[in-house]
C-alpha cells in the first residue's frame, strides 16, 4: 500500500513548508491527484492522518481533487481521455505514440495555514 509512502511525503513537504511560513498548525491540504496515479483516495486520507499525529500537520483536513487524465498523439495531436485503465492508442490514427498530459499528478496545491505567527508589517511603501 503506497499510499503510506504518499501520505509520509506530502506530511513531510507541507511540515517543511510550515517552518519557512512561521505556521503552528495547518488546516487543509489540497492534494492533486491524477486520475492514473493509482492513489485510492479513502486510503490516503487514512494514512495521512496516521502521518500527521505528532506532527504540525496533526488534526489538518486533506482534500484530494481529482485531476482527468488526458492524452496526445505525437503525430496527429488528437487529445482523448484515455480513462482507466488507460487507453493509449490514438483514437483517430491507432498509433501507440501517445503522450500523456495530465493525469499522473501528485502533488500539494495548496495548504491553508492556522495559528499563524504574525509576520512582520510591510515596510511603507
Ligand atoms: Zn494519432
Amino acid at each position: 500500500m503506497h499510499e503510506m509512502s504518499i501520505a509520509a511525503a506530502v506530511v513531510e513537504q507541507v511540515a517543511d513548508a510550515a517552518v519557512r511560513h512561521g505556521a503552528t498548525a495547518v488546516a487543509t491540504v489540497r492534494l492533486e491527484v491524477g486520475e492514473l496515479a493509482g492513489v485510492v483516495p479513502e486510503a490516503l486520507a487514512f494514512c495521512f492522518a496516521l502521518a500527521c499525529a505528532g506532527t504540525v500537520l496533526e488534526g489538518a483536513a486533506l482534500e484530494t481533487l481529482g485531476v482527468a487524465a488526458l492524452a496526445r498523439c505525437g503525430p496527429c495531436a488528437v487529445e482523448w481521455r484515455p480513462g482507466m485503465p488507460p487507453d493509449l492508442l490514438c483514437p483517430r490514427c491507432g498509433g501507440p505514440d501517445a503522450v500523456l498530459l495530465t493525469g499522473r499528478e501528485l502533488r500539494v496545491r495548496e495548504v491553508e495555514w492556522a495559528g499563524t505567527v504574525p509576520s512582520a508589517p510591510a515596510p511603507p511603501s
